[in-house]
């Protein structure tokens, strides 16, 4: 009787650590697929309130997954905010910041530091298969590029879309002022597209990117559906110059802008639809979100940044608080989610669903978000966030406050702008940062600036003299 009852035991020991295997994360694994728009505005799309540009897939996207209201990017501009996304680090650490330059520049002979570990890097612990396909901008010599950072494979146009031109910005500015459907020749630009570590085309045919880059992302998923994956999917658009296939071209209610957004819709749903067909949608999270506001100054070339105050290039609302949607049918549990959340999240976030561990030799500025994505909690472990332009320190948030102590102008935001005190907002209720309240609130002030004090202490170990060198125009 004895011996069956440990027959027994031993049965059911073995089948409950069989089940345990197969749901584990070795045994399925979860792929990430994160899609980075770049100057996408927060009033772009559908399900973000946009009236017109059409964003069928998005917004199921956001209707199966979860739509995060309050999500914040780390920088109101692209390189330092790709350098956040990856290292988890705001980039006054990663060292892709700087005070005299905000981007790094195709003269530029810096880049992301070696030393700093990318969610490339880090799924590299379980042998996860990664490509970043589209924008890098954090160093576009070969010793910097993105498969020197965790990446096995890249695809894309190593720096901005609107660099080594011949006619410049202001042409630009000018003409598309005047015509929402202004198309500059596309030779105008000229910008390499890398594969690898090789130049491939220059100058590449922007008309064709946004196909081209989501067709090399489908490649890449069906090429790995064996095994875990990463994709990294950043694209060139919609900063200006526009462009959009020939398909989407004039579609919209929105000009060209309009054409373009729609046409990164159909990306995505193109990503979306190959994760369902290859079965890869039950263990795949993908999100979609934009690495800074609307290029406010490009007017209907620019997008727009919906309830939120100014865009691109300032620490206003509207220069870092982007549309964000997490999707995975058998993972995200459907919500609008009216937390705060940030791209400095992310590397926590994948560690948690797959296994793997973050650095624990530096400072990281993460949360693991995991809890609330899976519908396990519905609060947000992030209540902080802090706003840098350049090397300089702007605001904070903490829970529903916001303490400006140093602002740019709204719109051309590249000039000096003093202020004459700091100004706080109740940023929950007043969105779009209208009603400062800091001669009513004095004790509310008086918490953040010390909280911004003991920021300022914390990130004082930065590389600021690094960066320096490291971004030249
Ligand atoms: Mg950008």
């Amino acid at each position: 009787m004895t011996y069956l009852k440990a027959i027994i035991i031993l049965v059911i020991i073995t089948i409950g650590c069989t089940a345990f295997f197969l749901n584990s994360n070795d045994e399925n694994p979860t792929n990430f697929v994160v899609i980075f728009t770049d100057d996408l505005g927060y009033g772009d799309l559908g399900c973000f309130g946009n009236p017109v540009i059409q964003t069928p897939n998005l917004d199921r996207m956001a209707a199966e997954g979860q739509k995060w209201t309050q999500f914040y990017v780390a920088s109101p501009v692209c390189t330092p905010s790709r350098a956040a996304l990856l290292t988890g680090r705001y980039p006054i650490r990663n060292g892709m910041t700087s005070s005299k330059h905000g981007v790094l520049f195709p003269g530029s002979t810096g880049g992301l530091p070696q030393s700093e570990v990318t969610i490339a890097e880090m799924l590299k612990q379980k042998n996860y298969a990664t490509a970043a396909v589209g924008k890098w901008h954090l160093g576009h010599l070969k010793k910097h590029l993105p498969t020197t950072q965790g990446f096995d494979y890249y695809y894309g146009i190593p720096y901005s879309n609107d660099m080594n031109a011949n006619r410049r910005g202001n042409e630009y500015r000018k003409e598309s002022n005047e015509d929402p459907n202004f198309l500059m020749p596309t030779e105008n630009y000229n910008v390499p597209l890398v594969k690898n570590l090789e130049e491939i085309e220059r100058p590449v045919n922007q008309n064709t990117i946004t196909k081209r880059y989501t067709e090399k992302a489908v490649e890449f998923i069906y090429s790995n559906k064996d095994k875990p994956f990463f994709l990294y999917l950043a694209h060139n658009l919609p900063h200006i110059p526009l462009y959009a296939h020939a398909d989407f071209l004039g579609k919209s209610k929105q000009g060209l802008y309009g054409d373009v957004i729609e046409e990164i819709d159909w990306s995505v749903g193109q990503v979306l639809q190959t994760l369902k067909d290859l079965k890869l949608d039950k263990n795949t999270v993908v999100v979609f979100t934009s690495d800074n506001g609307p290029w406010l100054m490009f007017k209907t070339h620019g997008g727009s940044a919906g309830p939120l105050r100014a865009g691109k290039g300032t620490t206003f609302e509207g220069g870092q608080r982007v549309p964000t949607i997490f999707w995975g049918p058998e993972i995200v549990k459907p919500k609008v989610v009216q937390e705060m959340g940030s791209t400095l999240d992310l590397i926590n976030t994948f560690a948690a669903l797959s296994g793997t561990k973050i650095p624990n030799d530096r400072k990281m500025d993460g949360y693991d978000l995991s809890p609330i994505l899976k519908g396990e909690t519905d609060k947000s472990p992030r209540n902080e966030f802090y706003y840098w332009r350049r090397a300089e320190f702007h605001a904070i948030r903490s829970g529903k406050w916001k303490l400006h102590i140093k602002q740019t102008s709204p719109i051309v935001y590249w000039n000096k702008y003093e202020m004459e005190r700091p100004e706080l907002y109740e940023i929950e209720s007043d969105i779009g940062e209208k009603y400062d309240r800091y001669e009513s609130e004095p004790e509310i002030v008086a918490e953040l600036m010390q909280k911004i004090e003991q920021h300022l202490e914390d990130t004082k170990d930065g590389m600021p003299d690094q960066l320096e060198a490291r971004i030249k125009k």
